[in-house]
């Protein structure tokens, strides 16, 4: 028996991860939620993708959120002649809006073609990554004109940054408003947005996927990936328009700088529990095991790190999507959430210190909350319609285990992602006496508390409407 874990596992799909039996196989190791990257592939291989985490779920027996990754305005190089260049330190290199022949030692062309606009004299911008840095030294028209910092080999269509962020691309790209329809056909749990802004940006996306939902009218959870150094100080507008939050470690700490991001990785985590937000953290969680069967010593102090800080979700990129161990990849990473968990500190009261609950749903499920830690209850259940009681309760840190019951398979997904949160299927249309005594069977046949354990277990009155929990009751299985 696989021991019960918190923090949940996204998975990023890619060549390394499409086969139906190993899919399968990392499914069954822990993984919660797949992510499709919009960077790369067509619209049909999403689609085809889709479908297929759909089956192996099926045969599984457990759901997983599908998380659309939008590409969004990756700010580019344009294409060398020799498909790449070495550039040496102390050299002069120039980046041309203009140019229309391919790239070489001296000069390349840009997809950005505002780029030349939006720098000046002495800004810094990175290559690849910040693998390579440059320092503007004039801009002449459409050229900028650089001396290069930090030398290395540069290739076609790298992505360029601003150190301390500025450049202005709008987050929602023509390319992403039709991926946002592909997303939608398949009805994507989650989408996220890449390098937004604001609040603005977040709520444009939700209206494109509004109007591309159409009659089905399905709502995905959206999620900002922090990852421009000038979303940090609108966190707070941006978190507010959105569902979740990803700390998008690998292009924030290129406009950050490396150094800054450990910190706002625990800034970002707390502000988006106190929000009522989930957050996922991101990016080279488990970087060598791309090459190698096991992690780093560093690799794992990171991931154990991201889980007591309090995040929801810890992501693997090309570690599950490229890498040669991505089913190992996920049990090791299953591994070190579980171990770091043993190890939280609860702080309960605290967390309730000077907040105040006026909505009824709410405050039932925080009284579920304190009630089921200080009785030191086996289970909590949240017979949940919008699944809003159990994103409630998941947002403090307690060793009692959310079980969140659903009629709705959308809701059941949604919730994949909340910490703590295993979401289940019942009809809950029964009368509540009668829904009562069947949550009390299904957990019981599923092993999940025994004869004698206290449970704490949250519904509405009547049962079945959305936002209508009202009720608390204390059981104790017979
Ligand atoms: P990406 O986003 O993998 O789509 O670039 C995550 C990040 O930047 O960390
Ligand atoms: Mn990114």
């Amino acid at each position: 028996m696989i021991p019960r874990r918190a923090t949940k596992i996204v998975a990023t799909l890619g060549p390394a991860s499409s086969d139906p039996a190993l899919l399968e196989q990392m499914l069954r190791a822990g993984v919660n939620v797949v992510r499709l990257n919009f960077s790369h592939g067509k619209a049909q291989d999403h689609i085809d993708l889709a479908r297929l985490v759909r089956e192996v779920s099926l045969r599984v027996g457990r759901e997983v959120a599908i998380m659309a990754d939008l590409q969004g305005p990756k700010i580019r190089v344009g294409k060398f002649a020799l498909g790449k260049v070495m550039l040496e330190v102390g050299q002069k290199f120039v980046l041309d809006a203009a140019r229309t022949e391919l790239g070489d030692i001296a000069a390349v062309g840009l997809d950005y073609k505002s780029l030349p606009r939006e720098v000046k004299a002495g800004d810094v911008l990175l290559l690849n990554d910040g693998l390579i840095v440059i320092t503007v030294e004039a801009v002449t028209g459409d050229k900028v004109h650089t001396t290069v910092n930090l030398g290395g080999e540069l290739s076609n269509n790298k992505g360029i940054n601003k150190r301390g962020g500025g450049l202005s691309a709008a987050a929602l790209t023509a390319k992403d408003m039709d991926d946002i329809r592909t997303a939608m056909s398949f009805q994507a749990d989650y989408v996220a947005v890449s390098f937004p802004k604001n609040a603005t940006d977040m709520e444009m996306a939700r209206q494109l996927c509004n109007v591309a939902a159409g009659e089905h009218g399905h709502k995905p959870g959206l999620i900002a990936k922090i990852e421009r150094a000038e979303a940090i100080p609108k966190l707070q507008e941006i978190l507010m328009a959105s569902d979740g939050i990803m700390v998008a470690r690998g292009d924030l700490a290129v406009e950050v700088g490396n150094a800054a991001v450990p910190a706002l990785q625990k800034r970002m985590i707390k502000m988006a529990r106190e929000f009522d937000k989930v957050v996922i953290t991101a990016t080279q969680m488990m970087e060598s095991m791309i090459s190698n069967p096991v992690p780093t010593r560093a690799e794992v102090s990171d991931v154990a790190n991201a889980v007591l800080d309090g995040t929801d979700a810890v992501m693997l990129s090309a570690e599950t999507a490229a890498g040669k161990f991505p089913l190992e990849t996920v049990i090791e990473m299953a591994k070190i959430c579980h171990a770091a968990e043993d190890n939280e500190e609860f702080k309960l009261e605290a967390d309730f210190t000077g907040k105040i609950f006026n909505r009824i749903d709410q405050s039932i499920a925080m009284g579920a909350l304190f009630t089921a830690h200080h009785l030191g209850a086996k289970a909590i259940v949240a017979l949940t319609d919008s699944g809003s009681t159990a994103l409630w309760m998941s947002r403090h840190l307690i060793h009692v285990p959310i079980y969140a019951l659903t009629s709705k398979v959308a809701t059941q997904r949604r919730m994949t992602l909340y910490r703590n949160v295993r979401p289940l299927f019942m009809d809950t249309s029964a009368d509540r006496d009668t829904a009562l005594a069947e949550v009390e069977n299904n957990l019981k046949t599923r092993g999940l508390v025994q004869a004698g354990d206290v449970y704490a277990i949250t519904c509405g009155e009547p049962m079945g409407a959305p936002g209508g929990t009202n009720m608390l009751k204390i059981c104790r299985v017979s």
